[in-house]
């Protein structure tokens, strides 16, 4: 190795020498490296660089393509720049602020004197494209704060200067490209060539700083992928996710509003209340069968049980407080306390073992403002809660029987992919070494013993004891958790619990947290973006809708009506002098699951033509074979969602 040389190898020890102040692509290329042309950046030990960034040590060194996810960063990150250089093209008066990227791609924040429309971002993204293929290089020089802040001064850009103004270090580096120089700490791709997948997506006010008493500021949106092809996916994919959104279907299908008046907590209207009430009947047809009992508790309660149960001390921040007679009470946030009173109540023997207490009782958590979102995260709901109280012993069969109950509902939804977790101990804990050994053990021989794939989540676990979570993939492939099992040695002993065993003495229980669907709210929300407001027949609000021709069949429409309602079926009828065309269409666009046309010639023979959603016209029938034919899709989910 000559003096002026530097040792550059990859992480798999292949080395060779370059002479000092190589760049990162000259080193890759002297390695052999051999899609060094498709590289956008350089892995110099632990820092993604420019290829250009030269090096003055030994280093390990790998190439940054642009489909990984650190590649992808420096793609969204050059993007941003490419945003920031048409947009002073078009608007030389705008000031450039900052640009970084986010989850799915970047925004660049502007000081303009009004906000974009959408005529601005198409032409923006014109321009982006026409000095994409100029291919310019992108240059990184270092220049001396000063000469940056002096720089930017002469340019006007006020706000360049007041962030130079907040770097400690004395030197700041600027990338320019073309006409068009940034404050940049950098990486970005070699050239504005490599920018072949971009779109712009949204505009919106946002405050200089993120603070309402600074300047608003207007920031685009957009996003950037390695490949047109990625791209056009990811728009589809924002598209179906507008389409399917909660919100606006919940809008739309008039299930549920929200109002000033009580932040963050959902109004069901009739419609939604149907389908909140139906899965609650389904859960408590499955509890049936399971051996549940329901119970009802009171939802303001004395805050010394919040004391004694340990939520005062470890979820005040969550929850709602009151008061009655000069005691202070609390609203709960949980049912598990109440369940332990229950319990606790006269002796109980190992022979009475498992209880098993249900209650769907209404809960309040303190949510802060910025983190709820429609029904997903809210501030009153009810959930399909239960705890078991049963012996070491009967552990593994109690918790083997909520795998199934919650499999059995998984399938009837059409939740086919799943993924599992168990979590261990963490590291503050409570409970023997042997205590959690064995609850861990029970746990895994649950999941291996009905060979259920799961992952370990080391120290996932609650400091009361281990857990399992059931998350499901939805229709977009998105992960949401569901359903939980939790052992919990604590609660029986801050409430003093017993049974007597079968030599007679006293001994604890052990207490086992669990939900199927979790909070109803919020799987209410992840149900309607999986069906796209298409609910299976079960559950739809409006099982069909009978629509007329003309006048001359209401009474027969009327009498069908009657008939259907009372087969127990949600029907409703639309005899609005409206064309008929035009009725179908609006039942349509309600997505009720049949419309039955009634006609002269259904009058006649005593028939309805039914449409099914998603599958057109189906043949003429007799009411009662209609009814039959619903019924047994119905059926299943009558009984508990065996088939
Ligand atoms: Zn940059
Ligand atoms: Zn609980």
């Amino acid at each position: 190795m000559s003096e002026g040389d530097v040792r550059v190898a990859r992480p798999s020890g292949d080395a060779v020498e370059v002479r000092c102040g190589a760049t990162a692509g000259e080193a890759l290329r002297a390695l052999g490296e051999r899609r060094v042309g498709e590289a956008i950046a350089a892995r110099v030990d632990d820092q993604v660089v420019d290829l250009t960034r030269s090096l003055e040590r030994d280093v390990i060194i790998l190439p940054v393509f642009p489909d990984s996810s650190e590649g992808l960063e420096v793609l969204r990150h050059s993007t941003a720049h490419l945003m920031a250089h048409a947009v002073k093209r078009l608007f030389p008066a705008t000031q450039v602020t900052i640009g970084p990227v986010i989850a799915a791609g970047f925004y660049y924040d502007f000081k303009h004197d009004r906000p974009f429309t959408p005529e601005d971002l198409e032409r923006i993204e014109t321009l982006m494209r026409e000095i994409a293929s100029a291919n310019l290089p992108v240059e990184r020089r270092e220049v001396p704060r000063h000469e940056a802040i002096a720089f930017f001064r002469a340019l006007g850009e006020h706000y360049k200067i007041e962030i130079i103004e907040g770097i400690p270090e004395d030197r700041v580096s600027l990338y320019t490209q073309g006409d068009f120089t940034d404050l940049c700490r950098g990486p970005h791709v070699p050239s504005t060539g490599r920018l072949k997948a971009f779109k712009l997506t949204s505009v919106a006010g946002a405050y200089w700083r993120g603070s309402e008493r600074n300047e608003m500021l207007q920031r685009i949106y957009g996003t950037a992928f390695a490949s047109p092809k990625e791209l056009k996916t990811h728009l589809a994919m924002l598209e179906e996710a507008k389409r399917r959104d909660h919100r606006r279907l919940g809008r739309d299908l008039n299930l549920f509003s929200f109002h000033p008046e009580a932040p963050a907590s959902p109004f069901f209207h009739p419609k939604g209340a149907i389908v909140y009430n139906e899965l609650i009947a389904y859960i408590r047809r499955l509890y049936d069968q399971f051996g549940y009992q329901e119970v009802l508790t009171p939802q303001v309660l004395d805050v010394e049980l919040w004391k004694r149960s340990g939520h005062y001390d470890n979820y005040r921040e969550s929850m709602y407080f009151t008061e009655a007679d000069e005691r202070a009470m609390a609203i709960k946030p949980m049912n598990c306390p109440s369940h332990c009173l229950l319990y606790g109540m006269g002796t109980r023997s190992y022979r009475d073992l498992p209880i098993r207490f249900a209650d769907f009782g209404r809960l309040h958590r303190y949510e802060r403002s910025g983190v709820t979102a429609g029904l997903t995260r809210v501030r009153s709901f009810s959930q399909d809660d239960a705890h078991i109280f049963c012996t070491p012993d009967q552990i593994e069969g109690e918790v083997g029987s909520v795998v199934e109950m919650l499999f059995r509902t998984y399938d009837l939804f059409g939740f086919s992919e799943r993924r599992i977790y168990l979590g261990t101990r963490p590291e503050k804990s409570i409970g023997s070494d042997a205590m959690w050994e064995r609850a861990e053990a029970t746990l895994t021989q649950v999941l291996e013993g009905r060979g259920i794939r799961y992952e370990v989540r080391h120290g996932d676990g609650a400091f009361y004891g281990p857990k399992i979570d059931f998350c499901i993939l939805d229709a977009m492939r998105r992960e949401w958790q569901l359903g939980t099992v939790q052992l919990d040695f604590s609660l029986p002993e801050r409430f003093d619990l017993h049974f007597v065993n079968s030599a007679g003495q006293e001994e604890r229980p052990v207490m086992i947290h669990r939900a199927l669907l979790g909070s109803i709210e919020r799987f209410m929300a992840i149900l309607i973006e999986h069906c796209a407001g298409d609910f299976p027949l079960w559950l739809a609000p409006v099982q069909m809708r009978l629509v007329t021709v003309t006048e001359e069949q209401h009474a027969y429409a009327e009498r069908v009506l009657g008939t259907l309602r009372s087969a127990g079926l949600r029907a409703e009828a639309d005899l609005r002098k409206e064309k008929l065309g035009y009725k179908i269409r609006e039942a349509e666009l309600q997505k009720i699951p049949f419309v039955l046309v009634i006609g002269d010639k259904e009058v006649a023979s005593d028939t309805i033509a039914p449409r099914r959603r998603g599958a057109g016209i189906l043949a003429a029938t007799s009411v009662p074979d209609l009814i039959n034919m619903m019924m047994a899709e119905i059926r299943p989910y009558m009984a508990g969602g065996v088939p």
